[in-house]
Order: structure tokens, then sequence, then C-alpha cells
């Protein structure tokens, strides 16, 4: 591991020396990126307290359930797996149990009123805490602590130590909750208001990684486009499109990544800042969410559609051959055939690369969730279908342009399906499986022979 603070990075927490060698521990992760980057800290805390991971839950001395709570059955989901692991603690009485994540967050003391088997609840700002409730577990027994907010960017989960699962690519979070108030989102409320890490912090981290081998980076925010909004350097507020540009300036970084900007405060700096730094690549993740106005002002999002259309337009004129992701919600309360046919119409217009579709599921605690005019689900279903079938229609038509040219792939590891198949990644973030078999984290040049929906086929060529 790299000298952090020689770096240029406030000094990794060093934990005190290990208390658990030889146990084991498994982490189950619910959600999104933040909550993968989350887990592979808290895999960090007990791999440093002597501890291994082990691929089989039920073998585990300590269980980690690192939850989400953005859709209705995330919940449900979570209590029935608690449920199914009460016969396993039965069977193996010794078996801690903690739960953390947004779930955990929002339901605090309800985890353990409904799960009496589980030993530790924690939430999404003391991550950095779950060594010291495991010592609370063993020495005390049973405890819930939830924090209302992080309280110091010091306890950003980035200090902790980390057991990445993929050894040439990382996750750097460069601020954690959000100021917005998207009405169908539980966010703010389970993650917090918008903290940004400090510049020198988040370069820092990257410069250790870099010198760790890695060479991909992905930069983690709610909103990262209102990055610095509460920080201020040498007397001016520093914006995401000067640390992008820094990150990709790291030396042995080939590839800065980011995710997610929102389309109100995506500006032209950033795209100037993804066109001229060579390591940042030509992919760009922007929600959508609806394309009716209506539906957008209702959600709270805070533009409109041929707003949204024009910046992307600006995007796309600035990075050349930017392959563009969207978000998109289907069923928002009220969402009429009128407002669903302008989100086909700005899908239609927009061309985007892939979009990840959702059917509108109420969350309590969101204001969208009390809201009238809750659509039956068999509509919702109508709509999510065709919806899919015009996106995957419009992404197989920009894959097959690809078909015949030569793109820079990056090697995750054989495929899922054959392992005498290679997976990689193209800069648009696109998978490509060649025959073949090369070390994951090799870069090569790969020849695009055929399209799918959601992935290309190639064959090697350097
Ligand atoms: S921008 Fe909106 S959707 Fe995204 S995390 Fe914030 S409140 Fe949620």
């Amino acid at each position: 591991m790299a000298d952090a603070t020689a770096l240029g990075m406030p000094s990794v927490r060093t934990p005190r020396a290990p208390q658990r060698i030889g146990q084991s521990y498994h982490i189950r992760t619910f959600g999104c990126q933040m909550n993968e980057h989350d887990s592979e800290r808290i895999g960090g805390l007990l791999t440093a307290d002597g501890m291994v991971a082990t691929p089989t839950l039920e073998e585990a001395d300590v269980v980690v359930l690192n939850t989400c709570t953005i859709r209705e059955n995330a919940d449900n989901k979570l209590y029935g797996f608690l449920g199914a692991l009460r016969a396993v603690k039965n069977r193996r009485p010794g078996m801690k149990i903690l739960v953390g994540g947004c779930s955990a967050q929002k339901d605090g003391d309800l985890v353990m009123e409904r799960a009496r088997w589980v030993d530790a609840v924690f939430g999404t700002h003391n991550v950095h805490r779950v060594v010291d409730l495991l010592d609370h577990v063993d020495e005390w027994g049973p405890v819930t602590e939830i924090w209302e907010e992080t309280t110091s960017t010091d306890d950003f989960p980035s200090y902790l130590p980390a057991q990445r699962e993929t050894p040439h690519s990382a996750w750097v979070t460069i601020a954690i909750g959000c100021d917005n108030s998207c009405t169908f989102c539980i966010v703010p409320t389970v993650r917090g208001r918008e903290i940004s890490r400090r510049v020198g912090d988040v370069i820092g981290e990257v410069r250790s990684l870099a010198a760790d081998g890695v060479t991909e980076i992905t930069l983690l925010g709610q909103n990262v486009n209102s990055y610095g909004r509460d920080l201020e350097l040498n007397g001016r507020r520093p914006v995401f499109a000067d640390l992008l540009r820094q990150v990709g300036a790291v030396e042995g970084i080939r590839r800065v990544r980011y995710t997610s900007p929102h389309p109100k405060d995506f500006k032209e700096d950033v795209a100037l800042a993804m066109a001229k730094t060579k390591s940042v690549c030509e992919q760009l993740h922007l929600p959508l969410q609806s394309g009716s106005d209506r539906i957008l002002a209702a959600m709270h999002r805070g533009y409109n559609a041929s707003r949204f259309l024009s910046r992307l337009e600006m995007a796309r004129d600035i990075v050349p051959n930017l392959a563009v992701s969207t978000d998109i919600i289907v069923g928002f309360p009220g969402e009429t055939e009128d407002d669903f046919a302008a989100t086909m119409d700005v899908v239609a217009a927009a061309r985007f690369d892939q979009a990840f579709t959702f059917q509108y599921s109420p969350r309590p605690g969101t204001p969208a969730a009390t809201m009238g005019g809750q659509i039956p689900k068999e509509i919702v279903q109508d709509r999510f279908d065709r919806l899919v079938t015009l996106q995957n229609q419009i992404s197989l038509e920009k894959n097959e342009a690809a078909v015949g040219g030569v793109e820079e792939v990056l090697v995750e590891g054989p495929s899922k399906k054959d392992p005498t198949v290679m997976t990689a990644r193209t800069r648009g973030n696109k998978p490509v499986h060649a025959p073949g078999r090369y070390e994951p984290g090799t870069y090569l040049r790969a020849e695009i022979t055929q399209a799918a929906p959601h992935h290309l086929l190639g064959r090697v060529i350097s």
C-alpha cells in the first residue's frame, strides 16, 4: 500500500492490532455503487482486524448486509433475507449479523424489533464504526447506532482501508449526500446533505490508488456537478470540471469515469474538461427520468425536456464518440398516456446508447408516495414494455454502428457464460466479449465483429 500521506492524502485510519484473526466475514451488498464502495470499506476494516472474506454466507462468523431502500420491495427483500438468516443463525448461534446501509439508516431500531436475531444496526454515516460495533456486541450485546449526518469529512468512508473486488479499477467518493429534492427519491433522507471532499484529499487518494496499480477511476457522488459548492480553495470555489482535469492528470490513471451528473447542473465546462483530458472516457450517464415537462415538474427535477436535449446536444458536439446512458422512471403518479408519449418522443430523439428503465414504486417518506394518481400496475407494465422495446432497438442500432471499428478495451476477466471468452469494456463503458484468455486489467485493441442491444462481440487484434 503506497504511503498515502506522502501523496497528499490524510492518513488512512490505521486500525488497532488485529483482534479477530482467522474469523471469517461475508458481505451482501444491495443497491448502488455508493453501497458497493461502502462495502469495500467495511471489508477493508474487517480484514484489517484479522478476518478473512468467505464467499459462503452460511460459513461466515460475521455476516454484514449493506442495504438499499430505493425500491418499494427493497425493504421486503431485506426482512425476507433476515428471515432466512434466522434459520442459519439457529444452526450457528455464534454467528454475528450486522445490518447497515440505507434501509438501516431509515429504519434504525425497527430493524431489531422486526428481526431480534440481528446483532448490530448501523447507518450510512458511521460505516467506519463497524469494528467498534462488533466489539460492543461481544462485550455488551446487540446495538443500534444511527448517526443523523456525517459530522466531519474525516468520517468519509474513503479514509478507510478497502477490500476492492477489482485490483485495476476503483471508486473514489468526491461528495456524499444530496441537496436536491426529487419527489420520488429517498437519498437526501438517508444520505443527508451534500458534503464535498477536499480536492487535495481526492487527488491524494487517486495518487495512492495509482501507486497501487489502479488504472481506472470512477468518481462517485449523488450529483457530481455540484461538487465543491460547500468548499473554498484560495478564495474560490473548486468546481467539478477542474477536479476532473486534475484526476485525469494523475500519472498511471488511463481511464476516468464519473457518476452521477444532474442534467440541470451539467454545463459546458465539464464537457470541455472531458474532451480535453485524454484519460477521461467518452461516456456520460445523464438521468432523464421523464420526457414530460409536466411530470418533470412534479418530480422536482429542475429542467424540462428541451433543456435536457440541448444539454445532451452540447455534450455530443464537444465530446467526440460520446456514449450516453440514462435513467427513466415509468408510471410516476399522475402520468397520462400523453406524458408517456412525450417520454417516448424524447427517447427517440435522444437516441441513448443505453437506458436503465424503472417502474415507479412509492417510497415511504418521499413526497411522491402520497401523491394522487398512482398508476395501476398493468398500465405501468405495458408502458415499461413499450419503452424497453424502443430503447433496445436504438441500443442495437447504436452498437451496430460500431461493427467493423476498433476499440480500446480494458479486460475485466473471463466471461461468466464461457471461460474461453473474455469480457472487457470500451471507453464508452460497453461490454465486449472476445475469444481468448487475458489478465484482468490488461488494455487491448479489439475489432468489433458483431452487435447486440447490450453488448458487442469482437476479436483481439493487439
Ligand atoms: S439528484 Fe434527485 S434522484 Fe439524485 S440523489 Fe438527489 S434527490 Fe435523489
